[in-house]
C-alpha cells in the first residue's frame, strides 16, 4: 500500500521558498497521487506532485 503520509520539501508560492512539511497523501481522479501539506510560516496550502500510483 502506498503511503498516506508525505514527509518532505514542497514549495510554497506564497513564500516563494521550499518548505519542510509533512501532508496527506491523495490519490486524483486521473491516478496521481498528490501530497497536501500546509506552510509551516504562511499557512498557505502546498501541494506537491508525487507521480503515478
Ligand atoms: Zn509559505
Amino acid at each position: 500500500m502506498a503511503d498516506t503520509k508525505y514527509e518532505g520539501e514542497y514549495y510554497c508560492v506564497k513564500c516563494k521558498e521550499k518548505r519542510h512539511a509533512v501532508g496527506t497523501v491523495v490519490v486524483n481522479a486521473k491516478g496521481t497521487r498528490m501530497a497536501k501539506a500546509v506552510c509551516p510560516e504562511c499557512g498557505t496550502n502546498l501541494n506537491r506532485i508525487l507521480g503515478k500510483a
